[in-house]
């Protein structure tokens, strides 16, 4: 079977197609600056091993002119992976927020459809953009089964006094204000992968997930216990733009005394906080460059990036009684070996102890990375979102 997976932005749609025999994919690329004057397109394809790229520029006035685009180079003639669209017998999307509607991935019907509007207003910047993917494909892929993913599905098992705020329960009730939590697709695939590595099934494991944008989650026995972004992916660790954790008087102090307005608090506290707020970069190359060439601010900056998931590592340590493994993952898990540094550094109390050497070296594969004698686990699993939505899609078809 063969699966594309699509995430749509508001101006952009990353796809990847994969072939599900061999699980690797056959294409992917990336359509932006949809609606802008020129768009672009970059598309690559994985050949017998060999990859070619193709990158066009020209108006892409909506998103479908470019998935309709997509569909072509999937099927020319001389650099297509495919002879015909209807080869693609599903489409998985990532649908970024599914409230406490949905628990799991969904073949999408025109309930589903109306139930992620509903939510629209706990997502607006995501949910829309991801929406209008899916009725797109529904045109230029009408053979396919189209099905739902969400960033928030894993994260449902997480259990009631964990998800819920001490806020008026009506709040809860009537306006559904609680914990749900992102990036699950990537917190489940990383926590499979660590109980496969670890040959058991019942772990105490904590994921995390520091790229551009950063969660980290609590996961007992396979399930999401708990994770630290929350109503929206503002909370919780780090991030290159976001602030996350704030003591919420800041937001008050700012209005009522500096004269902020609410969209100019949510602009800085969404895209002018975290890294880049504290440094100027929010790319941690960036300000690792800096660091090392003795700036101050960029080494206080690492160090408080470190010391917010060293607090969350003993916080979700309680949570579960327990710490079999801590994983690293995305851009900044998987590569940034000064961050690992810092994180697992005088963490001995919880039997976190890093292999200096094995933490320095370079893979693409799993790889542990703590010392022999070390009680925990710290392991580097690169994430793969694309394939986990594309295994789950083929799993709900089966
Ligand atoms: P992601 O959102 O998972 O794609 O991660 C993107 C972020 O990973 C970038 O903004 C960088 O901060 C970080 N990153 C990627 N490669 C490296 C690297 N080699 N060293 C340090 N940070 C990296």
């Amino acid at each position: 079977m063969k699966i594309l997976v699509i995430n749509a932005g508001s101006s952009s749609i990353k796809y990847q197609l994969i072939d599900m025999t061999t699980e690797l994919p056959l294409s992917s690329g990336i359509v932006e600056r949809i609606g802008l004057e020129e768009g672009t397109l970059t598309h690559k394809t994985f050949i017998d091993g060999i990859e070619n790229k193709v990158s066009e520029t020209f108006p892409i006035p909506n998103h479908t002119v470019g998935l309709e685009r997509v569909a072509e180079l999937l099927t020319d003639k001389k650099i297509g992976v495919i002879t015909d669209p209807s080869e693609i017998q599903a489409v998985g999307h990532r649908l970024v927020h599914g409230g406490e509607a949905f628990t799991k991935t969904i073949l999408i019907t025109n309930d589903v459809k109306a139930k992620v509007k509903e939510l629209f207003p706990l997502a607006p910047l995501h949910n829309p953009a991801n929406l209008t993917g899916v009725e797109v494909a529904e045109k230029v892929f009408s053979h396919a089964s189209q099905i739902g993913v969400f960033d928030t599905a894993f994260h449902q098992t997480m259990p009631e006094v964990a998800f819920r705020y001490a806020i008026p329960n009506e709040m809860y009730e009537k306006m559904g204000i609680r914990k749900y939590g992102f990036h699950g697709t990537s917190h489940k695939y990383v926590s499979e992968k660590a109980n496969e590595y670890l040959g058991k099934k019942e772990t105490n494991i904590i994921t995390i997930h520091i790229g551009n944008g950063a969660s980290i989650a609590a996961v007992k026995n396979g399930a999401c216990v708990d994770t630290s972004m929350g109503l929206g992916p503002l909370n919780g660790l780090i991030m290159g733009t976001r602030s996350g954790d704030i003591d919420p008087s800041i937001i008050f102090y700012l209005v009522e005394q500096k004269g902020y307005s609410i969209e100019e608090v949510s602009n800085v506290l969404n895209k002018k906080s975290g890294m880049v707020g504290l440094t100027g970069n929010f790319d941690m190359r960036d300000i690792q460059k800096h660091l090392l060439n003795g700036d101050v601010n960029a080494e206080l900056s690492y160090k408080m990036y470190a010391y917010r998931i060293k607090q969350y590592i003993g916080n979700y340590t309680a949570a579960m009684n327990g710490l079999d493994a801590i994983i690293f993952t995305a851009g900044i898990g998987e590569n940034d070996s000064l961050v690992r540094k810092l994180v697992c550094e005088n963490m001995e109390f919880f039997g976190i102890e890093i292999d200096k050497e094995k933490n320095a070296a370079r893979s693409k594969d799993i790889r542990e990375i703590n010392s022999e004698a070390a009680k925990t686990k710290i392991l580097v699993i690169p994430t793969n979102e694309e394939l986990e939505i594309a295994r789950q899609t083929f799993e709900l078809l089966k």
